[in-house]
């Protein structure tokens, strides 16, 4: 569907004279047969003549970029451009507008991902990205050095094509990578947070650690070092929240603040590393009542992960589920009703006592019904 859209946008593109061509991952992905995230769309227009012909935002204008909303999917119209040197390890300083596609493929990361494609899926191709896609070959469009030096994320996204594709890095690729590891160290925290995330998200994560360690790229991620040497030993691959966890976990509970963690995130992770620690064995029902079920769930897999527990989930959720109180909520008795049985009025003590009376009915000493509430509070009164 989106791609007859695009073909449409190339064809009208085309007939006001400008040349157009789909390129990037909906190419490759196309020729694999995959699904594809997002559609990138090259052509001779300029980004104003882009915008006279479609309705568009300026979302990218710095590097020539504009949006195009249909049905609410974006398609990225780029203009062929050649990209002038850069001084941040990351972005060009400028950019130069080009009549040339051919600039425009030469100035993308890795062949793979510079392979044209028109509206009648004629491809296009100058890099030897077909032939690359076809022996599973990650390969820097270009001397290696000079692109990583240009920008350094890509050192990190030739792993994240290696753990979504399960494509080997080739050999002078990776020899680089590992030479220009230390200019990750120049980069955006934000950055290299996000691309981590997605390179842990791959299908082939695993293999992509590994790359990581042997070309020592772990070391430049400071705080999960331990947690990607772990992380390649393992059976099966973790999900993201478990890496972090478990990194966390393997930190003692605190991992270097440059991550950019959202509020939420980091609070799960503290707070599964927390419950992993405290209890390395056996998770009990206090535990289960104070974290919540989430939290247990990640800290039970953190220790199946580090091989000091079976996987519970399924039991640690019957569990959870059968707790005769989740919350001061459930407690038998209102608030009302225990200031009234009490006769006081409510303070510093009140919370105090709520709490008393959950641990006492998890610990099963108490049952939550009203009739042995009574009867505990009153037995307080004296
Ligand atoms: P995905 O499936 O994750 O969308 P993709 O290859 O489409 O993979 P994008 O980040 O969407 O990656 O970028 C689209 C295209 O833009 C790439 O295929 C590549 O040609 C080019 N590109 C993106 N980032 C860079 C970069 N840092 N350096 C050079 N070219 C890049
Ligand atoms: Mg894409």
């Amino acid at each position: 569907m989106s791609l007859s859209i695009a073909k449409n946008i190339i064809r009208d593109l085309k007939r006001n004279g400008y040349d157009a061509y789909l390129v990037g991952g909906v190419v490759r992905d196309f020729l694999m047969k995959q699904k594809f995230n997002d559609i990138d769309i090259t052509t001779k227009a300029k980004p104003f003549e882009v915008m006279k012909l479609f309705k568009a935002v300026p979302s990218g204008i710095k590097y020539g970029t504009v949006t195009v909303l249909y049905d609410n999917v974006p398609f990225e119209i780029t203009t062929f451009r050649k990209d002038g040197p850069t001084t941040d390890f990351r972005h060009p300083d400028s950019v130069i507008y080009s009549d040339d596609v051919k600039d425009d493929v030469l100035r993308r990361d890795f062949t793979i991902n510079g392979i044209l494609m028109d509206e009648r899926q004629n491809i296009y191709d100058y890099v030897g990205g077909q032939d690359d896609i076809h022996h599973g070959i990650i390969r820097t469009i270009g001397n290696p050095d000079e692109r990583f030096n240009e920008d350094a994320l890509r050192i990190l996204r030739a792993l994240y094509f290696e753990s979504k594709l399960g494509f080997v890095i080739e050999e002078e690729t990776k020899r680089s990578m590992e030479r220009n590891r230390h200019l990750i160290e120049m980069l955006a925290m934000e950055r290299v947070h996000t691309e981590m995330i997605k390179i842990l998200k791959g299908k082939h994560a695993k293999k992509a650690l590994q790359t990581m360690i042997d070309t020592g790229i772990h070391q430049m991620l400071p705080g999960l070092e331990k947690g990607i040497l772990h992380t390649v030993t393992l059976p099966e691959m973790p999900f993201v929240d478990t890496f972090f966890a478990m990194a966390f976990t393997l930190n003692q509970g605190v991992i270097p603040s440059s991550w950019t963690f959202s509020n939420v995130h980091k609070h799960k992770y503290l707070k599964a590393s927390e419950v992993a620690l405290k209890y390395p064995n056996h998770i009990p029902d206090e535990a289960l009542y104070q974290y919540g079920l989430e939290i247990c769930l990640l800290a039970n897999k953190v220790n199946f992960n580090l091989g000091k527990v079976k996987y519970l989930s399924k039991k640690i959720t019957e569990t959870y589920e059968s707790l005769p109180v989740k919350s001061e909520l459930d407690l038998a008795l209102t608030s009302n009703d225990i200031l009234n049985v009490l006769n006081k009025k409510p303070g510093a003590w009140f919370g105090q006592l709520k709490k008393e009376m959950v641990l006492e009915i998890l610990g099963k000493r108490l049952k939550n019904t009203k009739e042995d509430l009574i009867k505990y509070l009153e037995s307080k009164k004296v």
